[in-house]
């Protein structure tokens, strides 16, 4: 699987808030880059060393199967709840998978409506990944945007199961602009961990280097300056977080609390 796919895809990976609206108002303001939370700052992940290197050979995957794609990216989440799952052992945190789902149009998901170029979604009550398989996907499913999104996702998770999101959700926050800048730090370590697991298994995979700087090149060209939005980050910053997990291939590499804040413009 060497080959990319030229079709640029929307690359706006979301996730809900669980219950929406759960920023406090009476606590005292936060400070940028973020002081006062240490469950966000000083997280045991940031120290638990490289992930453990596993081996993950992509499955081959057909253009225009859904089926195909489901199963494509069934192998990945098993390699991420290897890789992962043994990291949390070996770090002595505790573990639990997610639950994975695909859907073919966009519905209601965790209470709350499919937005448009959403890809990805993760569920932080029920803890289930959603991905939604529509037509751009599937015609091209063979570039590495697909793993990149399942990556984000399960990153996500590890950010729920180390308590990294409950303590993001209790940051107090005054209007928009704040909210929108400590949800791009929560996105960014996403991408962050997606990169990591990236970095980990990339060896196994038969991958050039060329094919990792595609998906930095399609990632840069996709961030919220495409989407209108200011949630995830600019194109170049989410390329950034990314490559700094796929070189670290571990955690130690996303601490994006602490990261000044261009980097999370
Ligand atoms: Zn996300």
């Amino acid at each position: 699987m060497g080959k990319s796919s030229v079709v640029l895809l929307p690359a706006v990976v979301a996730s809900l808030l669980a219950g929406g609206t759960a920023h406090a108002a009476a606590a005292p303001p936060a400070s940028y880059p973020i002081k006062n939370a240490s469950g966000l700052t000083k997280n045991a992940l940031y120290t638990s060393g490289r992930l453990p290197v596993t081996n993950c050979p992509e499955r081959p995957v057909r253009a225009g199967s859904a089926a195909s794609v489901r199963t494509y990216l069934n192998t990945l989440v098993k390699c991420l709840d290897v890789t992962w799952s043994a990291h949390f052992l070996q770090a002595h945190m505790p573990f639990s998978m997610p639950k994975v789902r695909y859907i073919t149009k966009p519905e209601k998901v965790c209470g709350e409506k499919w937005r448009k170029n959403v890809q990805g979604l993760y569920c932080t009550s029920t803890r289930q990944i959603t991905i939604i398989l529509d037509r751009d996907v599937v015609n091209h499913p063979q570039d590495l945007f697909l793993m990149d999104v399942i990556a984000h996702e399960y990153g996500h998770h590890i950010q729920n199961i180390t308590g990294i999101w409950g303590e993001y959700l209790r940051l107090p926050s005054r209007g928009k602009s704040e909210y929108n800048e400590q949800t791009r730090r929560n996105e960014l370590q996403a991408e962050c961990l997606a990169g990591a697991f990236i970095g980990s298994v990339y060896k196994s995979l038969d991958r050039t280097p060329a094919d990792w700087r595609d998906l930095l090149d399609s990632t840069r060209r996709s961030g919220d300056e495409i989407y209108k939005i200011r949630d995830h980050g600019k194109g170049k910053n989410i390329a950034n977080w990314l490559n700094r997990g796929f070189k670290a291939a571990g955690p130690s590499a996303c601490n994006t609390w602490i990261a000044r804040p261009e980097m999370v413009a």
